[in-house]
């Protein structure tokens, strides 16, 4: 095995002990109901969801409640996402029923080069050793992007959104079972100096859960942020920090001063496609959502909905069409600032509808190759491995405002080094470490300076086709991320399940040769069953690495739902 598959198998294992804490936390999950519009907020971290909630009861709005929501997030689960990291948000504007998508991705420093991620034999470096180097760290466009956002959709002053976090960072947080499983594991970036210094008490012990732990270097930064913007981070003293840090050995960085100040969020029409009586939205690549609507694509040319979740026949569907969709995602996905993805041709109804007619009625094939959709450019399978350290979150305003937002500092605690009491990203291991794939063709998610890596976060929302809101869902998850929320997404839209019900749903994760799973989530009979066709599940490979977070709209209001694999909730202001 390869050190990257180690180190991969360690980290989704490790992620994996979530799973056996199911039923003790599933009671404490209560499934939120909002039966007026008094919006919800669910997220990873009761601390976090309850930051959201004091802004939606102060009248903020749900952009408002998503930065106090970040700000808190970066606090109480830094080995998910924070100030240092990056993300996408999809937002939905109750007024004029339009859906706009926001990119905060990190992105390379102009010194980056296409070969800093190989080694000096001319191979690329172990994950393990790239993952906690200076020159895994992107600049970081989390808070960047929530400014302009917020400038746009905010009704707070931004000022007003920080005070939970610094409160919290003061006074001490709960630290919960997830991080301290996190700090004590032996991941590479959890051994680094910054890590263990911050999680190792007075007694030499490491935090458990329950205890209280401060972060006054935190609450410093959230106080500057909150009165300068995102200027706080990306100039000044904080930007000076990054880079010196970023500057440190093994394999130091080059980013400078001058990438930080760059630094442009973007914000662009969402991208849109009616999935049978709804329609579904998603931010552009280098997003993975175009890739996720293929997956439903797929799905509209099957009948899956006349199958439902305790079914072989529904299933196997699901693994079929989730296939073919990354088999695409593979080869053609990247910054389409940089490389062009076949997206329209991807999402032709005449390309999915071939491309599903592949799926055999009841015997699965070998791994199926890539397509061929219209405007696709000589590409090669891609080799980019991610393993996980994300969260999303989903909030709704009392004006009927969504955001569906997912953040990451990418691997659990980005790279271990931290600047400001926040951990630095390691956000450009997402990049293909070899420049070229394979074959020798150029490989479409390869470094280059200024470029937004590869993500495979896809944060939707779901409208009926008179464009008021259905649903709003998003997983962390690496490139698992896209059979999560596809699962989701199916277990709502077509198998009619609730918001909780559908993300308690077995993981499947059908990617290349391999069926990862939790098989013994299934209804009896669904393995064997699909293990006669040809579709073998294999548990403890990671599918348990989810963290779903979602709102449905029902005839009884707005209900809402949490991962039962980690510790967040969905509650009501
Ligand atoms: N860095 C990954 C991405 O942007 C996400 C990792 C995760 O979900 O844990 O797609």
């Amino acid at each position: 095995m390869s050190p990257k598959s180690v180190f991969r198998l360690l980290l989704l294992s490790a992620l994996a002990l979530g799973s056996f804490e199911t039923p003790a936390l599933a009671a404490r999950h209560p499934v939120a109901n909002s039966p007026t519009g008094k919006g919800m907020v669910a997220a990873a971290n009761p601390q976090a969801v309850e930051a959201g909630l004091n802004v939606l009861r102060r009248g903020g709005s749900a952009v408002d409640a998503a930065v106090a929501v970040q700000a808190v997030l970066g606090l109480v689960e830094p080995e998910s996402s924070g100030l240092g990291g990056g993300s996408f948000m999809t937002y939905y504007d109750a007024k004029t029923h339009k859906v706009v998508a926001f990119n905060g991705r990190e992105t390379a420093p102009a010194g980056a080069s296409p070969d800093m991620f190989m080694g000096p034999d001319g191979k690329p470096l172990g994950f393990a050793t790239a993952v906690v180097s200076g020159r895994a760290t992107g600049v970081p466009g989390a808070i960047a992007m929530l400014s302009m956002a917020q400038g746009k959709y905010g009704k707070l002053a931004w000022s007003s959104l920080f005070v939970d976090a610094e409160h919290l960072a003061d006074q001490g947080f709960v630290v919960t079972k997830k991080l301290a499983r996190a700090a004590a594991a032996p991941y590479p970036q959890s051994i680094q100096p910054d890590t263990v210094a911050y999680f190792t008490k007075a007694d030499g012990t490491k935090v458990a859960g329950g205890d209280l732990l401060k972060n006054p270097a935190y609450a410093a930064t959230v106080r500057k942020i909150a009165a300068e913007g995102p200027k706080a981070l990306l100039e000044g003293s904080i930007a000076e920090a990054i880079v010196q840090r970023t500057h440190d050995g093994p394999l130091p960085g080059t980013m400078t001063l001058e990438d930080l100040k760059a630094y442009k969020p973007k914000a662009s029409e969402a991208v849109c496609r009616p999935y049978k009586v709804y329609v579904v939205c998603v931010p552009p690549a280098p997003s993975g959502g175009p890739a996720l609507l293929e997956g439903l694509g797929l799905l509209a040319n099957t009948d899956i909905a006349a199958h439902g979740p305790t079914t072989v026949q529904g299933w196997y569907l699901f693994s079929q069409a989730s296939r073919l969709m990354y088999a695409d995602r593979d080869r053609y996905f990247g910054d389409p600032d940089f490389v062009s993805i076949p997206v329209e041709g991807l999402l032709d109804p005449a390309y999915l509808k071939a491309r599903a007619a592949l799926i055999s009625p009841d015997q699965a094939g070998p791994p199926p190759e890539a397509g061929k959709p219209k405007g696709a450019g000589i590409r090669a399978p891609d080799a980019t491995a991610e393993p996980g350290g994300t969260t999303h979150m989903v909030i709704v305003d009392g004006a009927g405002n969504v955001v569906s937002m997912t953040t990451t500092v990418e691997s659990i605690f980005g790279t271990g080094r931290m600047v400001g009491g926040f951990f630095l990203n390691n956000q450009l291991t997402d990049f293909s470490f070899s420049p070229k794939e394979k074959d020798g063709v150029a490989a479409a998610n390869a470094v280059a300076p200024g470029k937004r890596p590869r993500s495979s976060m896809a944060p939707a929302i779901v409208l009926d086709r008179q464009g008021r809101l259905v649903a709003a869902l998003g997983s962390p998850g690496g490139n698992s991320i896209l059979a999560y929320n596809l699962k989701t997404l199916v277990g709502v839209l077509d198998w009619k399940m609730s918001m909780q019900d559908a993300i308690a749903l077995p993981n499947l994760i059908a990617r290349g040769p391999s069926y990862a799973a939790e098989p013994d989530k299934f209804a009896p009979g669904i393995v064997d069953g699909l293990a006669a066709r040809g579709v073998k599940l294999v548990g403890g490979g990671g599918a348990e690495g989810s963290g779903l977070h979602g709102v449905l709209v029902t005839p009884a209001g707005l209900t809402g739902g949490a991962d039962p694999r980690r510790e967040g909730v969905a509650r009501v202001p």
